[in-house]
């Protein structure tokens, strides 16, 4: 593997670096602290192509990697991470799209998320359904040509702002083998029966969108089915394998950060006569968050590059996610440490950055689940 990024990546990531830079911080806090969003800086986002940017160029994406997805993650989430997601996350479901749907259903479907004339999302968590997605028990029942689906989704990201959702059912509820019981369904979220309840008074990415689902018999047509009935277990891995790396990119993101803010202070900041920075614990704290930074995002990078190669290597996802999850909770912890009480106030940047950065521990597969998944990978 080349560890230097070709000069078209390059480009990428300091176009993405400049746009985040020049539209995220004035606006940052005050979504972080309303729980709102301005949906034209996703718009300018679209028009310069950062959106979506795996979709293939049939489908007007632009024909370039995960790896290159994970680059301009990165760049966005070191800026803002509540943006940042409000942004990324209206792709959120196209990978499942362009592994898995049909040419006509890439065609109504992917083709309008990069040119920012759609927002999508991807529905499985449920009240009684988190870790173990095989307990989700919406329903699509066939009707003729049709489904009839009904059931509550929890946590969905864009639930109340998307235009369509995958959404996660139980097809096949007596199957003996629970991982081919479920299949997913394009929702479109203007369908009778759907209602959305936004979800208020969350840690952190809070300008990002996040829904209580219901639907009560919310008839689709058959056609809506992505992939084969009953493989939507199967396909769901197969997407978090891609996914779950855009979530390591954000925890070197948030991580960068926080280490950039810390850095800043504790030069600026004296106590004793002298700067923070002269303190050998705080430089340990500065070393240890590079070096891990460093060695998270060799993971996700070497991780992103198999993948883009067609060879997932399901325990590197897996080791990348929880290792980059982990660091970026513990840079963003001590660099609030090293802020002292100025970091409990929100006037600072990370006070947001230590309340944002935790979701990289818990959505798509919680640390404890990544860590089941390395060490089945190993001990089979
Ligand atoms: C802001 C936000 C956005 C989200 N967006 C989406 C979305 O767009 N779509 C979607 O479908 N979901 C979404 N989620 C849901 C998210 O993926 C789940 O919260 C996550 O998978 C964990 O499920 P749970 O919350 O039900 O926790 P549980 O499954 O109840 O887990 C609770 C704790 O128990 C641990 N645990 C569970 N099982 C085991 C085990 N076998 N061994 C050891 N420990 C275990 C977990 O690691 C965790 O620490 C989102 C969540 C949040 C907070």
């Amino acid at each position: 593997m080349d560890f230097n990024l070709t000069k078209e990546q390059q480009d990428i990531q300091r176009a993405a670096r400049e746009f985040a830079l020049g539209e995220f911080p004035e606006r940052a806090q005050e979504f972080d602290r309303d729980e709102t969003f301005d949906l034209d800086i996703w718009r300018k986002a679209c028009e310069l192509g950062f959106v979506g940017v795996f979709i293939d160029e049939a489908h007007e994406g632009a024909g370039l990697g995960f790896f290159e997805h994970c680059l301009i993650v990165e760049e966005f989430w070191a800026v803002d991470a509540g943006i940042a997601n409000a942004i990324i996350t209206a792709s959120f479901g196209a990978e499942m799209l362009g592994m898995f749907a049909t040419e006509e259903q890439k065609n109504k479907y992917l083709s309008p998320i990069p040119k920012g004339e759609a927002i999508m999302g991807t529905a499985i968590t449920e009240p009684d359904a988190g870790s173990d997605v095989t307990c989700a028990t919406t329903s699509a029942v066939r009707d003729g040509d049709e489904y009839i689906i009904n059931g509550t989704k929890m946590f969905t990201t864009n639930g109340s702002i998307a235009n369509y959702l995958l959404v996660f059912c139980q097809t096949d509820p007596d199957n003996p083998d629970r991982h081919q019981r479920h299949s997913f369904f394009i929702v479109e979220t203007d369908r009778a029966g759907y209602e959305a309840n936004k979800i208020h008074g969350k840690l952190g990415i809070r300008a990002n969108d996040t829904a209580e689902v219901s639907l009560v018999n919310v008839r689709v047509p058959a056609s809506n089915l992505v992939g084969q009935e009953g493989k939507g277990f199967k396909n769901l891995m197969d997407f978090f394998n891609v996914t779950r790396l855009h979530i390591c990119a954000m925890a070197v993101g948030i991580a960068r950060a926080a280490l950039e803010e810390s850095v800043a202070h504790i030069k600026k900041r004296h106590q004793f006569g002298v700067p923070l920075a002269s303190f050998q614990i705080n430089q340990f704290k500065i070393a240890e968050m590079a070096t891990k930074i460093r060695a998270a995002r060799n993971l996700y990078y070497e991780a992103a590059w198999l993948a883009d190669k067609g060879k997932i290597d399901h325990g590197l996802v897996a080791m990348a996610k929880w290792f980059s999850g982990e660091m970026a909770v513990r840079c963003a912890d001590e660099a609030l440490q090293m802020h002292g009480g100025y970091g409990y106030i929100d006037e600072y940047k990370v006070q947001r950055i230590y309340r944002d950065a935790k979701i990289v521990e818990i959505y798509e597969g919680t640390k404890e689940i990544e860590k089941i998944i390395v060490a089945n990978s190993i001990l089979g």
